[in-house]
C-alpha cells in the first residue's frame, strides 16, 4: 500500500496569463513545480494519492483566458481526478476512488432540494479547495462524495479520471433533459471532450436517434462509431444550412420533426445559433456548454412550440457510481478518447491543448 508522504509535490499555477488593459501586452502565465506541506486531515477528510488528472477546457480558461479561480493563485489546477486513498477517514484507506469535480455542501437549500450539483457553496478541486488541485502527487478532499472504483478490469485507474467530469456532466444533462428510451437527440459539438460523451450517453440511455453536429471530419467519423447515427459537418454553414441538412436526414429516414432533444455543448455563438434554429415543436434545448456569447432569439417561439430551453451544471456525486458502471460495463467507451502523459509535460500540454483541441482527453500522470 502507498505510504503517507512528507510533502505534496505539485505543479502550481503561480500566476495566470494576464493582459494589460491599456497596452494590450500579454504577460504569460506561470506554472511551476512546488512542494507544499501535507495538511492535518479533519474528520471526514482523506488524502488521495493521484493516479491521473485530466486536462479540461476549464483549466485552460483559468490559465489563459482570464477566468478567475475562487482560491487566488498560487494554486494547483485540475479537477478531473482518480487515485487511491492513503490516509484519513479509515474505511476509505486503501480504496481506489474518483473525486467528483463538484462536491456539494450538503447543507444549503439547493442541496436539500436535490439541486446540489449547482450548490453555491460547492467545492471544486483546482478551483475552490484552497491551494490544492489535481496536478499534484496528492490531494486532501472530503470523503463523503468519493466514488469507489471496484473491479475495473483492464482499464487503468488513471483513465477513469475522465469520469470525474467529462463523462458525468452528460449524465446530469440527460437527467435535466428527462431523456427517455426512444427519444431523438441532436448533439451540437459532438466532437468535443464532453460532447462525445453526450452522444455516447444519449445512446446508452436508449435514445433512438443521435445526430451529431461539429466541424472536424476525423472526429465526426469517430462519433459515428460511438453513439452518433448521423453526423452533419457544419464547417462554412450557417444555422439555416445546418437546419436544411437536419431536415434532410429526418425526411430521408422517416424521423419525426417534433420532440427533438438538443444538447448544445460548444458554448459558442455559432453552436447556439444552430441549436436554437433546430429547436422545434415540443422540443427541448439543454445548454451544456458555457460561453459569454450573446445570441438573439424570439422567445415567443417557445410558446408557439410548447418547447423548453434549460441549462445544466456539473453532476451530482450520487450519479457517479451509475456512470462508472456504464464505463466499466462498456456502455460508454473511454479508452478511444483518453491519452496519458507524464505530469511533468504540463506546461507543453497546456500550450498544445490551448492551441488545438486534442483528439483525445489528455490525462496527466504524476511523475515527480
Ligand atoms: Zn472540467
Ligand atoms: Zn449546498
Amino acid at each position: 500500500m502507498a505510504a503517507v508522504p512528507d510533502k505534496i509535490l505539485t505543479w502550481q499555477m503561480v500566476q495566470p496569463t494576464t493582459r494589460d488593459k491599456e497596452t494590450g501586452e500579454v504577460v504569460p502565465g506561470k506554472i511551476e513545480k512546488a512542494e507544499i506541506p501535507v495538511p492535518d486531515l479533519s474528520p471526514g477528510e482523506v488524502l488521495v494519492e493521484i493516479a491521473g488528472c485530466g486536462v479540461c477546457h476549464t483549466d485552460l480558461g483559468y490559465f489563459y483566458d482570464g477566468v478567475p479561480t475562487v482560491s487566488k493563485p498560487p494554486l494547483t489546477l485540475g479537477h478531473e481526478i482518480s487515485g487511491t486513498v492513503v490516509a484519513g477517514d479509515q474505511p476509505w484507506v486503501g480504496k481506489e476512488v474518483i473525486i467528483p469535480a463538484v462536491m456539494p455542501c450538503r447543507k444549503c437549500i439547493l442541496c436539500k432540494t436535490g439541486r446540489g450539483n449547482r450548490c453555491l457553496a460547492q467545492l471544486m478541486p483546482g478551483n475552490s479547495t484552497g491551494v490544492y488541485g489535481g496536478f499534484s502527487s496528492h490531494i486532501p478532499v472530503p470523503s463523503i462524495d468519493l466514488c469507489e472504483v471496484k473491479e475495473r478490469g483492464d482499464i487503468p485507474l488513471s483513465h477513469l479520471a475522465v469520469v470525474a467530469d467529462a463523462a458525468t456532466t452528460p449524465y446530469q444533462a440527460a437527467k435535466r433533459a428527462d431523456l427517455q428510451p426512444g427519444d431523438n437527440v441532436v448533439v451540437v459539438g459532438i466532437t468535443g471532450g464532453v460532447g462525445q460523451y453526450v452522444g455516447q450517453m444519449a445512446k446508452a440511455l436508449g435514445a433512438k436517434t443521435v445526430i451529431g453536429i461539429a466541424r472536424n471530419p476525423e472526429k465526426l467519423e469517430r462519433a459515428l462509431q460511438y453513439g452518433a447515427d448521423f453526423v452533419i459537418n457544419s464547417t462554412d454553414k450557417d444555422a439555416r444550412a445546418v437546419s436544411g441538412d437536419f431536415r434532410g436526414i429526418c425526411k430521408g429516414n422517416g424521423l419525426p420533426n417534433t420532440g427533438w432533444k438538443i444538447f448544445e455543448v460548444t458554448g459558442t455563438k455559432a453552436g447556439q445559433d444552430i441549436a436554437l434554429t433546430l429547436l422545434g415543436f415540443t422540443g427541448k434545448l439543454v445548454v451544456v456548454g458555457y460561453g459569454l456569447a450573446k445570441t438573439e432569439y424570439a422567445i415567443g417561439r417557445l410558446m408557439a412550440f410548447d418547447a423548453d430551453i434549460i441549462g445544466t451544471w456539473g453532476c451530482l456525486p450520487e450519479y457517479y457510481p451509475i456512470v462508472l458502471d456504464m464505463v466499466l460495463s462498456g456502455k460508454i467507451n473511454i479508452e478511444a478518447f483518453v491519452e496519458t502523459r507524464p505530469m511533468s509535460s504540463i506546461v507543453e500540454t497546456f500550450a498544445e491543448a490551448h492551441k488545438t483541441p486534442p483528439m483525445k482527453r489528455i490525462v496527466l500522470k504524476p511523475d515527480f
